[in-house]
């Protein structure tokens, strides 16, 4: 039996209308502290072996190409049909990078991907349009509001609604390991409120829980995942656990099916 290479992400698969998931670290061929299923080439790992681990993954979830961006900690969201599919699998080959932190997409087949060790990945499905959206935030991006401004461009090009949306906060780093300075956390009061504080720690997933909600999504279409990425080494990379030299897992989220 072939091993799991990734979790599903069922609150979004069991609509019938995509395919989503987020990789996990096992199932590869990347030494450490890559170990073992690193799929992503910008954190110092060999080459070689993530285009095999790419390879590897494609094969397991017959997902031939996805579109994805060099990420920056901005709030800058990008429509998949402005941009072309990444160099996935293929190595040596030099094409042009699109920068940002969230990817949209209204069109059948098309997968978009974001890479995390411990940021949130934001998975949306627009279930009526139906429409499709990935966002990387970290603390930066969720003070940014990257998540709002998704389901903004979203609305803009796909007229979304927000009420149709469903909306997963995958697998990243939790309040029981996210210590942060107090400087950070009276920022985050500022902009969020009393509750995103706990101790010393932060949790980035209320803030954006809250940012969403703010805006207008019903609370019960919100669901958070139970892993903590810095508790769960074992199954998932942790940048902070890892002290910054670690793999990346992929994110990713497919139109499969029209309404
Ligand atoms: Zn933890």
């Amino acid at each position: 039996m072939r091993k799991n290479l990734y979790y599903v992400i069922s609150e979004l698969t069991d609509t019938g209308l995509v395919k989503a998931g987020i990789s996990l670290r096992s199932g590869g061929v990347s030494i450490p502290p890559y170990d073992t299923f690193n799929l992503a080439t910008h954190v110092g790992d060999d080459s070689k072996a993530v285009y095999q681990n790419q390879t590897i993954f494609s094969r397991q979830t017959d997902i031939k190409s996805i579109k994805y961006c060099k990420q920056i900690h901005s709030d800058t969201v990008l429509d998949a049909a402005t941009i072309t599919p990444s160099d996935w699998c293929q190595e040596n080959r030099n094409i042009e990078q699109w920068t940002g932190d969230a990817l949209i997409s209204s069109r059948l087949g098309e997968t978009l991907g974001i890479f995390t060790a411990d940021c949130i990945p934001i998975f949306v499905l627009d279930t009526k349009t139906p429409a499709i959206g990935i966002a990387h935030a970290g603390w930066r991006g969720t003070l940014d509001l990257i998540a709002t401004k998704t389901l903004l461009q979203m609305e803009r090009i796909f007229h979304t609604l927000k009420k149709n949306c469903l909306i997963h906060l995958g697998a990243s780093i939790k309040k029981c390991c996210y210590q942060v300075s107090s400087d950070l956390q009276l920022k985050f009061e500022a902009k969020f409120g009393h509750s995103v504080q706990y101790g010393d720690s932060l949790c980035l997933q209320t803030a954006n829980k809250i940012q969403l909600v703010d805006f207008g999504v019903h609370p019960k279409a919100i669901t958070i995942s139970p892993y903590c990425t810095a508790c769960n080494t074992d199954k998932f990379f942790s940048y902070r656990a890892e002290s910054g030299q670690t793999g990346r897992m992929l994110s990713f989220i497919q139109l499969t099916r029209n309404q």
